[in-house]
């Protein structure tokens, strides 16, 4: 039953070699024209308790279904839309199909975990951020808390202040606020201890150097201890092996995601998905 759920979802790209065709050319333009046509679609990936396999999260990855290309994933088009001034309006089209999907899941009695949303850095720029986030909440009736944000380290560099202003509010309204790939940029303690996040991702590159690197083990290890000093959840990104999650679980990490639980599905695969899940033995 476990093999059979390491195998891949259903149109999540199969093996790194989906990954491998020449790049198409896209431009602002044509994302410009794509999210008008509502050709952003949002996959999502569980994020399981490692104790004892109960599902918490669900993390909302954008795709872009492209009539001539198919569909793109983020590694195709965020940098351009960041870098040609779309990163707005490209969170905009995530969180509009993000959070219609969730309205769509309660209406048909969905017990729904949260779902987590990712954000560029240009998001904690706009002081306007938080108060249309909630108006929208308001308008399609989700609580806050079925909500969180995922920011990385960098989104912390810009302006401090402005920034946070923007998690602080956000958190005061019930919106949880995770660290996302943390101990790939630079983030400096003061900052983490500042700032209201309620959970830490753990990057996936260390996970998958667990038990085969040295230092891999030490800074995952220091790190899960870091986060809960700092009264954070703290959750491993990318866990494929049973020994990773065994290994994060005996080392008390809280929560984790990655393709042994389930790859990033499209939303009536999740609903099937979380109806049919059953956690390995852990013991
Ligand atoms: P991320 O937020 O760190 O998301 C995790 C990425 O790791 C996802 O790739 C996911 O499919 C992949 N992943 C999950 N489990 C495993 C695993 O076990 N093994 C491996 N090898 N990979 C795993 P994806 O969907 O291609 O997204 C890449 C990045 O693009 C995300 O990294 C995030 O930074 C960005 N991104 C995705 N969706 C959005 C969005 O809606 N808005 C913004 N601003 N950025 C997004
Ligand atoms: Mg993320
Ligand atoms: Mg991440
Ligand atoms: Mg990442």
């Amino acid at each position: 039953a476990l093999l059979k759920r390491c195998l891949p979802g259903l149109d999540e790209r199969a093996s790194p070699v989906a990954r491998a065709p020449a790049r198409p050319q896209l431009s602002a333009q044509a994302l410009r024209e794509g999210m008008a046509r509502g050709q952003l679609v949002m996959h999502y990936q569980p994020q399981v308790r490692l104790s004892d396999g109960a599902v918490t999260g669900i993390e909302a990855l954008v795709r872009w279904q492209h009539p001539d290309h198919g569909l793109l994933y983020p590694d195709a088009f965020i940098r351009m839309a960041e870098s040609e001034g779309l990163a707005l309006e490209l969170t905009e089209a995530v969180l509009q199909a993000t959070l219609h999907d969730c309205a769509e899941c309660f209406r048909q009695g969905m017990a729904l975990p949260t779902v987590s949303i990712n954000l560029p850095p240009e998001a904690l720029t706009e002081v306007s951020f938080p108060d249309r986030v909630m108006q929208r909440l308001a308008e399609l009736r989700i609580p806050a808390r079925h909500i969180a944000f995922e920011l990385t380290e960098t989104s912390l560099s810009g302006e401090p202040i402005t920034a946070l202003d923007i998690l602080t509010r956000l958190r005061l309204k019930g919106i949880h606020l995770a660290i996302d790939d943390f101990g790939v940029g630079y983030s400096s303690m003061e900052q983490l201890q500042k700032l209201p996040f309620t959970e830490l991702k753990i990057d996936r590159q260390f996970v998958q150097g667990l038990g085969s690197s040295a230092s891999a083990d030490a800074i995952v290890r220091r790190t899960i201890g870091l986060g809960h000093d700092l009264h954070l959840k703290v959750l491993a990104e990318g866990i494929e092996t049973l020994e990773q999650w065994r290994a994060l679980q005996a080392l008390g990490c809280d929560l984790g995601q990655g393709y042994l639980i389930a790859r990033p599905l499209p939303r009536p695969a999740l609903a099937a998905w979380l109806a049919g899940w059953i956690p390995p033995a852990l013991g």
